[in-house]
């Protein structure tokens, strides 16, 4: 049985005139010169939007989507219909999100929102943002400096639960001095921090106040706040890619409030304290970049002034013993993460 329809293959926002192939075990995804162009297993595939069409998507491509006319044969060959739970929590989230704006306002409200989203829809999320940024700014990839930053990561990171964690810590090529963190537990530093950094613990605090960040869920509660709670609906439906492509900027730019900012910086210090860094190190940079003075980046640009900040984590800091974040050798390497190992062949 063969159903005309629009793929969406993830890669661009455009729908793609298609046939569907409904088979026994799944359904074929062919164009119109017959290519094969997807096979999604029946057990994959459910439904998502309750319209006059039909939207599928398959639970292996996550950033794919069908959409076929009326239903017709395709009722009975769907697997039994069962309301999925990104859609039930959705639906939750969209009637707690009325109320929660009409109590609150917005700025508190996306707080409790963020916390409704499924977390698989905003790792989700995370990779298309990251996959969009593989493409448009160079992420340093020299191998010992990734062997650095890795074990930096790992010796902070085990002090949260697995899914507080980032999924992924990068850094770019950028000569701004800062860090952010991304929807989806994705890290990014800009190579210009660790140029300023003098020591491995001073990027190890600011790694640590970032992944407070994505432990708290800030970086989604910022989306919210940025693109509406209207984009809940279209993550919920599966349609990432040009959700992606509003947050892109948005999400780069890190507004978060003087209340996040401040938790970030009190479970920063926990972490530090439970992988055994002195959080001092966080204070000292701070201290530089404050008397530097020129423009502050975003772990630094929000309202409670620098110096109360760096008093804080001070006041904070245990007395317990602490070892440096990375030995001498490593935290050069990671310095270095963004110049290219030389190599035998010519071609860069
Ligand atoms: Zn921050």
């Amino acid at each position: 049985m063969d159903i005309a329809g629009l793929y969406r293959d993830g890669r661009t926002a455009r729908d793609h005139q298609v046939v569907v192939r409904l088979l026994g075990h799944g359904l074929d995804i062919v164009d119109d010169d017959g290519r094969l162009l997807a096979q999604w297993p029946r057990s994959q595939i459910r439904r998502v939007a309750r319209t006059k069409e039909i939207r599928l998507t398959c639970s292996s491509y996550p950033m794919t989507s069908l959409l076929l006319p009326q239903p017709g044969p395709l009722a009975e060959w769907l697997p039994r219909k069962r309301t999925p739970k990104g859609l039930w929590i959705g639906l939750v989230a969209g009637a707690a999100s009325m109320v929660a704006l009409l109590a609150w306002g917005l700025p508190l409200a996306s707080t409790a929102i963020a916390h409704l989203v499924p977390v698989e829809v905003e790792r989700q999320l995370g990779q298309v943002l990251m996959a969009q940024i593989d493409e448009g700014q160079a992420i340093c990839s020299n191998p010992y400096g990734v062997d650095s930053l890795n074990r930096l990561e790992q010796r902070l990171a085990a002090a949260l639960p697995a899914q507080q964690r980032p999924i992924r810590v990068a850094v770019v090529n950028n000569p701004m001095v800062n860090a952010v963190a991304l929807p989806g537990n994705t890290i990014l530093l800009f190579s210009g921090l660790l140029d300023q950094a003098e020591s491995a613990d001073e990027i190890a605090g600011v790694l640590a106040h970032e992944m407070a960040h994505v432990a708290q869920r800030h970086p989604l509660a910022a989306a919210i706040r940025s693109i509406g709670v209207a984009s809940l609906a279209t993550m919920m439906t599966g349609d990432l890619s040009a959700l992606a492509a509003s947050l892109g900027g948005m999400a780069l730019a890190g507004h978060y409030s003087r209340a996040d900012e401040s938790a970030a910086d009190e479970m920063a210090v926990n972490i530090l304290n439970n992988a055994g860094i002195s959080p001092l190190g966080l204070a000292a940079f701070f201290e530089r970049l404050d008397q530097r003075g020129d423009e502050l980046p975003e772990f630094l640009s929000s309202h409670p002034e620098l110096a109360s900040r760096r008093h804080r984590i001070v006041s904070l800091a245990p007395a317990g013993p602490t070892s440096p974040a990375l030995i001498w050798p490593e935290f050069k390497l990671l310095k270095n993460i963004c110049v290219q190992p030389a190599r035998k062949d010519s071609t860069r």
